[in-house]
Formats: structure tokens, C-alpha cells, sequence
């Protein structure tokens, strides 16, 4: 709905926007979460899928890919609007106290607005060959959006890290051939999934480096792979390539907003409510500073619902809200 204007927009779909998603959700706010990843779970999905987390409160010991999962499970109890993939560029506040938030792909419109960048919007490590921009989106990736696209196809995965090897074994059911270029002969993955990569059909073209690559005339692409350490050259033809090289990240785009932010070594300011010197807009996680801040997930969680506890207060002050989830009448 064009006119619609949210209660709330969270942006950042990390650990701490989604659970801040599912507090929003549990109080009947109208609200929307956009991240500009297609993939919510931030640093903790993008970074360190396989890695275990100890300092979750009740969970001892589980890995970023759980955790993730059971956020994502909760959100759906009690579910908001989600823009996954679509990156916020600029949130303007108006005259009537509303916010205008403008991504390249849609303008919405809300009455408060939570910000949970972390350490800002992920980009994909691209690949830094020649011609490579130009088949991104068609014979080159950098995510697995849809397995069916690579159903019989020659795939080159390159990359050698948990995720380059998920995407590799994920891959291999579906397509014709799996090779993995990486540029070590050891791959950085956890020991049951390199296990599980050597005991696949997934072709390990180590260690070499790609060096150059060229289209074909029936649109297939060829990669020249440089034998590390050694001037020994190969060929490598596929379909399509997926590179898996990791993220950078980057808040200073928030510098670029019309919002007028208090900040510290850009993270921003906020109060007690996790509200910034912009009223109505909140900020939690990795990316707001107060005094005894911890960049933990933990924290996070904690921050999620004062920030949104707050907010739906000032929204909607003759609201009588339920205090505990248990007092809700929550069925899954
Ligand atoms: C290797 C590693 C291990 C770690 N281990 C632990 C641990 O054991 N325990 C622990 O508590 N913490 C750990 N951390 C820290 C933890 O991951 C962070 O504290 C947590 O991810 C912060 O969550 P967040 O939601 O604030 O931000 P993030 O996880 O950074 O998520 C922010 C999200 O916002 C999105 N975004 C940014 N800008 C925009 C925009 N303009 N528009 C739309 N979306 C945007 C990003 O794409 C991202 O998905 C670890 C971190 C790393 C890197």
C-alpha cells in the first residue's frame, strides 16, 4: 500500500532487529523491517554461520545458523512486513513528525523509526576481474537466492571459507558439476564440513587463484586459474559462478541521511529508552554508544524491547500493553 504509514521501521535485519521485529509484532504495531542483505541474521549469519555463540542467555552453546533460525521462528509468531534485500539511503524527518524512509527500490513512509545498522550495510567482496561487474545478476552471483537456477548447470563456487563450502555442497544435488576454486589447498570451514566437501563429488581446484575470465559465444564463462606459487596456468569452464569471498561493512553511510544524529566515532548517541537526539527515532545494537555499551548480541536483545517499549508508549499513550509475553495469549 503506497499510503500506508508504519508505526514503526526497523532497519537492519541483525539479531538485534529481529528480535526487535518479533517485539513489534507481539504488541500489534504496524511495522516493517528492511534489510539490505537478501538474508536476515547480520554479522551472525553473514560472518560466522558455523560458529558456536556461549554468551546467549539460556542457550549454552549454538551456532550462528540456529540462532538465526530461532529468531527467525519467533518472528513468525507474531509476524511484521519484511523488505529483505533493499538497502536504506536516506530517512528523512518531515514537518508533521513522520519519517520518509528512501531506499533505491521503494519510499515509505513511519511514525518512529529503529535503527540497528551493526557496523552498517554488508556488500558482498567482489570479484576484481575485469568484465566481472557486467555478469553479475546473471552468469556471476554472490548469493544462492534460488537453488532451481543452478539445476544442471556447471557451477563454479569460489571461495574457501563455511559459507563458499555450504554453497558448494548445497549446490551439488541440483547441479551438474560443483567445483570449488580456492587458493589454498586447506579450507577454512568447520572439520564435519570439510569432512563432508571431501567426501562429495565437489571438484577442489586448489590452490589456485583466478586470473582472468572471458565469455563465450554461447554464454558460458571461462576462468584462467594461476597455480599459486608456481607459473602453472589453468582453464576452467562453467555456467555460472558463484563467489563467496566474504562482506564489508560500513556505517558511514549514515553520515550521508538528512537525519541530524549525535554520534561518537560514528556509532550513535542514544538515552536510556535507546532513543537518539532525533525524537521518535530509536537505534540498538552494535551501532549506538551509551555509557557501559557492550557490542554483544546479548545487549542487543535487551535493547530491542526498551527501544520498542518506549515507542509504542508515545504512540499510543491510552494503550494499556501487556508487559509479559506470557500474559499474552500467545498459540504457536
Ligand atoms: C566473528 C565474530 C564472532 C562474534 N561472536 C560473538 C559472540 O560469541 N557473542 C556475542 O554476543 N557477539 C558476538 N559477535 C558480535 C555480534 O555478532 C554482534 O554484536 C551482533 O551481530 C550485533 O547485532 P546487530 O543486529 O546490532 O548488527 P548486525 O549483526 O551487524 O546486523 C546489522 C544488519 O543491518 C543491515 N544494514 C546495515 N545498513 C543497512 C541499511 N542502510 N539498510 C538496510 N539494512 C542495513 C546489515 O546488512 C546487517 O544485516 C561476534 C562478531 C563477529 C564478527
Amino acid at each position: 500500500m503506497a499510503d500506508q504509514i508504519y508505526d514503526v521501521t526497523i532497519i537492519g535485519g541483525g539479531p538485534a532487529g529481529m528480535f526487535a521485529s518479533f517485539y513489534c509484532g507481539l504488541h500489534e504495531l504496524n511495522a516493517q523491517l528492511i534489510e539490505s542483505l537478501p538474508q536476515l541474521g547480520g554479522q551472525v549469519g553473514a560472518l560466522y554461520p558455523e560458529k558456536q555463540i556461549w554468551d546467549i542467555a539460556g542457550m549454552p552453546g549454538v551456532t550462528g545458523r540456529k540462532l538465526i533460525a530461532k529468531l527467525t521462528e519467533q518472528m513468525a509468531i507474531a509476524p511484521i512486513d519484511q523488505y529483505l534485500g533493499e538497502t536504506v539511503e536516506d530517512v528523512i524527518k518531515e514537518d508533521n513528525g513522520t519519517f520518509t524512509i528512501k531506499s533505491a527500490k521503494r519510499i515509505s513512509h513511519s511514525r518512529a523509526v529503529i535503527i540497528a545498522l551493526g557496523n552498517g550495510a554488508f556488500t558482498p567482496r567482489k570479484l576484481a576481474l575485469d568484465g566481472a561487474d557486467a555478469l553479475e545478476g546473471q552468469q556471476l552471483s554472490y548469493f544462492v537466492n534460488r537453488k532451481a537456477d543452478y539445476t544442471d548447470k556447471r557451477v563454479a563456487v569460489l571461495g574457501g571459507g563455511d559459507s563458499a563450502i555450504d554453497i558448494a555442497l548445497m549446490l551439488e544435488p541440483v547441479a551438474k558439476e560443483v567445483h570449488l576454486v580456492h587458493r589454498r589447498d586447506q579450507f577454512r570451514g568447520l572439520e564435519h564440513t570439510v569432512t563432508q566437501l571431501k567426501n562429495s563429488s565437489v571438484q577442489l581446484d586448489t590452490p589456485f587463484l583466478p586470473r582472468a575470465l572471458k565469455v563465450e559465444d554461447d554464454q558460458t564463462v571461462t576462468l584462467n586459474l594461476k597455480k599459486m606459487r608456481s607459473d602453472d596456468e589453468a582453464r576452467l569452464n562453467v555456467d555460472k559462478l558463484v563467489v563467496n569471498y566474504g562482506f564489508t561493512s560500513n556505517n558511514a553511510a549514515l553520515n550521508q541521511w538528512s537525519l541530524d544524529l549525535a554520534a561518537e566515532r560514528n556509532l550513535i548517541k542514544v538515552d536510556s529508552m535507546m532513543e537518539t537526539s532525533v525524537t521518535g527515532v530509536y537505534a540498538i545494537g552494535d551501532g549506538v554508544t551509551y555509557l557501559g555499551k557492550a557490542a554483544l548480541i546479548a545487549a542487543g536483545f535487551g535493547e530491542a524491547p526498551t527501544a520498542v517499549t518506549a515507542l509504542a508508549k508515545k504512540l499510543y499513550p491510552d494503550k494499556r500493553m501487556a508487559m509479559h509475553s506470557s500474559s499474552m495469549g500467545i498459540s504457536k
